[in-house]
């Protein structure tokens, strides 16, 4: 098991943000997170990053986190967090490289090469990074944290918070493509929080559902993905229908409450 997490909680400001989480990710899996804004899905990911304090355990191959030094940390665990600021005038490869073992800098680096190729950021290597749009970032921000653990042979774990909320659709399969590859055929255990719930049935191994810190279901797809689930998790209305390639398709319905009611009076003094 690339991934351990057993009775996870995380308090921020005095508050449970996230309780009693037990997940686990194996090599080759891909785990997708789920849940409405606020479910404390990017708390969750934080702790799993080091960067907040928590209760219970997290292991990495076996290991506690503290008990990896941050070097060989940083070759087992790559994180793409949910927004990226780069206010630093640096380059699209100037960024990649970043992610890239020391060594590999002072030469062309082949592993670099192909990760911009395959994200489609090649012809924007010498572009500086904030003028960049948000999708093109989101791209780069992947292929840095790949080239990150891209040399590691084995237990490497991907944390992705939205990947793809940034990324046209032709992009978004691209990217779960690519990361999807990077589980099956290399071996990556792969952990993504995504909001889209057709790109999550379409690549996810396995779903979990937060809500209120907690979490709610876990199961494959068709499990999950049930106009009861979704309306009890997200408090909306879905039709959900079962696809011939083996997933479900997620298509939502007018609520029918009438929830623009406090809206008119604005809307009545403007016209
Ligand atoms: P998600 O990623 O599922 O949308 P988050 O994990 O970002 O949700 O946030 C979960 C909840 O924790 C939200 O209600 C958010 O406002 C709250 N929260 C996040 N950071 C802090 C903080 N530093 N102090 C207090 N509350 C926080
Ligand atoms: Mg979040």
């Amino acid at each position: 098991m690339v991934l351990e997490i057993q009775n996870l909680s995380v308090s921020l400001a005095g508050t449970e943000i996230v309780s009693d989480i037990n997940l686990t990710v194996s090599a080759g899996e891909v785990l997708m997170l789920l849940g409405p804004n606020g479910a404390g899905k990017s708390t969750l990911m934080k702790a799993l990053a080091g960067e907040l304090p928590y209760r219970g355990r997290i292991r990495l191959a076996g290991r506690e986190l503290g008990g990896w030094c941050p070097g060989e940390l940083a070759r087992h665990r790559a994180i793409m967090p949910q927004s990226v600021e780069v206010n630093f005038p640096l380059t699209v490869e100037e960024v990649v490289a970043l992610g890239r073992p020391a060594a590999t800098r002072r030469c062309a680096d082949s592993v670099a090469e192909i990760l911009m190729e395959a994200l489609e950021i090649k012809h924007l290597r010498h572009r500086l990074v904030p003028g960049l749009s948000g999708g093109e970032q989101q791209r780069l921000q992947l292929a840095r944290v790949l080239g990150q653990i891209w040399d590691t042979r084995q237990d490497r774990l991907l944390l992705l918070d939205e990947c793809t909320s940034a990324l046209d659709p032709a992009h978004q399969q691209m990217v779960l493509e690519l990361v999807g590859a990077m589980a099956r055929e290399h071996g990556v255990a792969v952990l993504a929080i995504v909001h889209d719930l057709n790109l999550a049935a379409q690549f996810a191994d396995r779903m979990v559902v937060m809500k209120s810190g907690r979490c709610f279901h876990e199961g494959g797809s068709s499990e999950v993905l049930t106009p009861s689930l979704l309306k009890a998790v997200y408090g909306y209305r879905t039709r959900v229908i079962q696809l011939p390639e083996g997933y479900p398709l997620v298509i939502p319905l007018a609520s029918g409450s009438a929830q623009t009611a406090p809206l008119n009076p604005v809307c009545r003094q403007a016209s």
